[in-house]
Protein backbone atom coordinates (compact mmCIF):
# COMPACT_ATOMS: atom_id res chain seq x y z
CA UNK A 1 0.00 0.00 0.00
CA UNK A 2 1.22 3.11 -1.38
CA UNK A 3 0.04 6.62 0.61
CA UNK A 4 -3.23 7.37 -0.48
CA UNK A 5 -4.14 11.28 -2.15
CA UNK A 6 -7.18 12.97 -2.77
CA UNK A 7 -7.64 15.70 -4.52
CA UNK A 8 -10.59 18.15 -4.77
CA UNK A 9 -10.70 20.16 -7.84
CA UNK A 10 -13.67 21.20 -10.47
CA UNK A 11 -10.64 21.85 -13.16
CA UNK A 12 -10.34 18.59 -15.33
CA UNK A 13 -6.78 19.96 -16.68
CA UNK A 14 -5.88 20.69 -13.08
CA UNK A 15 -7.26 17.36 -12.05
CA UNK A 16 -5.66 15.20 -14.42
CA UNK A 17 -2.03 16.91 -14.46
CA UNK A 18 -1.98 16.76 -10.73
CA UNK A 19 -3.36 12.78 -10.47
CA UNK A 20 -1.09 12.14 -13.70
CA UNK A 21 2.07 13.23 -11.15
CA UNK A 22 0.88 11.71 -8.36
CA UNK A 23 0.79 8.62 -9.82
CA UNK A 24 4.12 8.96 -11.04
CA UNK A 25 5.49 9.29 -8.02
CA UNK A 26 4.05 6.56 -6.67
CA UNK A 27 0.51 7.69 -4.66
CA UNK A 28 -2.57 6.51 -4.87
CA UNK A 29 -5.02 8.92 -6.05
CA UNK A 30 -8.72 9.49 -5.51
CA UNK A 31 -10.39 12.56 -7.49
CA UNK A 32 -13.43 14.58 -6.00
CA UNK A 33 -14.51 17.36 -8.65
CA UNK A 34 -16.05 19.43 -5.80
CA UNK A 35 -16.25 19.80 -2.05
CA UNK A 36 -19.08 17.57 -1.02
CA UNK A 37 -17.80 15.15 -3.18
CA UNK A 38 -14.52 15.24 -1.62
CA UNK A 39 -15.81 15.16 1.83
CA UNK A 40 -17.88 11.91 1.20
CA UNK A 41 -14.44 10.26 -0.49
CA UNK A 42 -11.93 11.26 2.69
CA UNK A 43 -15.04 9.34 4.80
CA UNK A 44 -14.63 6.44 2.58
CA UNK A 45 -11.05 6.16 1.94
CA UNK A 46 -9.08 8.33 4.42
CA UNK A 47 -6.66 9.85 2.53
CA UNK A 48 -3.12 10.50 4.06
CA UNK A 49 -3.84 14.02 2.62
CA UNK A 50 -5.90 16.12 0.53
CA UNK A 51 -4.98 18.47 -2.05
CA UNK A 52 -8.38 20.88 -2.27
CA UNK A 53 -9.06 23.54 -4.63
CA UNK A 54 -10.69 26.69 -3.66
CA UNK A 55 -13.28 28.11 -5.94
CA UNK A 56 -15.57 25.02 -6.90
CA UNK A 57 -18.93 24.57 -7.83
CA UNK A 58 -21.65 22.89 -5.33
CA UNK A 59 -19.34 23.44 -2.18
CA UNK A 60 -16.15 25.42 -2.00
CA UNK A 61 -12.74 24.93 -0.55
CA UNK A 62 -13.36 26.94 2.44
CA UNK A 63 -16.43 25.35 3.20
CA UNK A 64 -15.29 21.89 2.26
CA UNK A 65 -12.16 22.08 4.85
CA UNK A 66 -14.33 23.02 7.89
CA UNK A 67 -16.89 20.65 7.51
CA UNK A 68 -14.18 18.25 7.23
CA UNK A 69 -12.10 19.78 10.45
CA UNK A 70 -15.48 19.22 12.22
CA UNK A 71 -15.92 16.00 11.14
CA UNK A 72 -15.00 12.91 13.53
CA UNK A 73 -12.30 10.85 11.67
CA UNK A 74 -11.32 12.69 8.97
CA UNK A 75 -10.61 16.27 10.77
CA UNK A 76 -6.53 15.88 11.56
CA UNK A 77 -6.13 14.72 8.05
CA UNK A 78 -3.61 17.12 5.99
CA UNK A 79 -5.45 19.43 3.49
CA UNK A 80 -3.64 21.69 0.96
CA UNK A 81 -5.06 24.57 -0.45
CA UNK A 82 -4.96 24.70 -4.30
CA UNK A 83 -5.62 28.19 -5.85
CA UNK A 84 -4.86 30.75 -8.26
CA UNK A 85 -5.58 33.92 -6.00
CA UNK A 86 -2.35 35.79 -6.14
CA UNK A 87 -3.38 38.58 -3.74
CA UNK A 88 -1.16 39.46 -0.98
CA UNK A 89 -2.84 38.34 2.39
CA UNK A 90 -4.57 35.18 -0.02
CA UNK A 91 -2.16 33.17 1.78
CA UNK A 92 -2.66 33.90 5.41
CA UNK A 93 -6.75 33.87 4.92
CA UNK A 94 -5.90 30.22 3.55
CA UNK A 95 -3.72 29.22 6.95
CA UNK A 96 -6.41 31.12 9.07
CA UNK A 97 -8.50 29.19 7.59
CA UNK A 98 -6.89 25.71 8.91
CA UNK A 99 -5.51 24.64 5.56
CA UNK A 100 -1.88 22.98 6.24
CA UNK A 101 -0.44 25.05 2.85
CA UNK A 102 -1.36 26.38 0.16
CA UNK A 103 -0.09 25.78 -3.16
CA UNK A 104 -0.74 28.48 -6.25
CA UNK A 105 -1.79 27.14 -9.47
CA UNK A 106 -0.45 26.90 -11.87
CA UNK A 107 1.30 24.08 -9.93
CA UNK A 108 5.40 24.12 -9.58
CA UNK A 109 5.90 20.27 -11.09
CA UNK A 110 9.74 20.13 -9.48
CA UNK A 111 8.22 21.43 -6.27
CA UNK A 112 5.41 19.46 -5.20
CA UNK A 113 6.81 16.49 -4.84
CA UNK A 114 9.04 17.62 -1.69
CA UNK A 115 5.75 19.77 -0.39
CA UNK A 116 4.16 16.73 -0.29
CA UNK A 117 7.01 14.47 1.50
CA UNK A 118 7.12 17.25 4.10
CA UNK A 119 3.35 17.30 4.77
CA UNK A 120 3.07 13.20 5.36
CA UNK A 121 6.54 13.56 7.17
CA UNK A 122 8.39 11.18 5.90
CA UNK A 123 9.27 9.61 2.92
CA UNK A 124 7.53 6.82 1.26
CA UNK A 125 9.04 4.61 3.86
CA UNK A 126 5.57 2.97 4.97
CA UNK A 127 5.31 1.45 1.56
CA UNK A 128 9.21 0.09 1.99
CA UNK A 129 7.85 -1.40 5.04
CA UNK A 130 4.73 -3.09 4.36
CA UNK A 131 6.12 -4.59 1.18
CA UNK A 132 8.79 -6.08 3.35
CA UNK A 133 5.98 -7.07 5.81
CA UNK A 134 3.95 -8.76 2.79
CA UNK A 135 7.44 -10.66 2.11
CA UNK A 136 8.36 -8.04 -0.30
MN1 LIG B 1 -11.80 25.60 -9.37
Amino acid sequence: MSWKILIVEDNEKNRILLRDLLKHFGYEVVEAVNGAEGIELAKEHLPALIMMDIQMPVMDGFTALKTIRNTAGIGDIKVIALTSFAMSGDRENILDAGFDDYIAKPVDTRKLPEIIRRHLGKTDTRHDEETAANGG
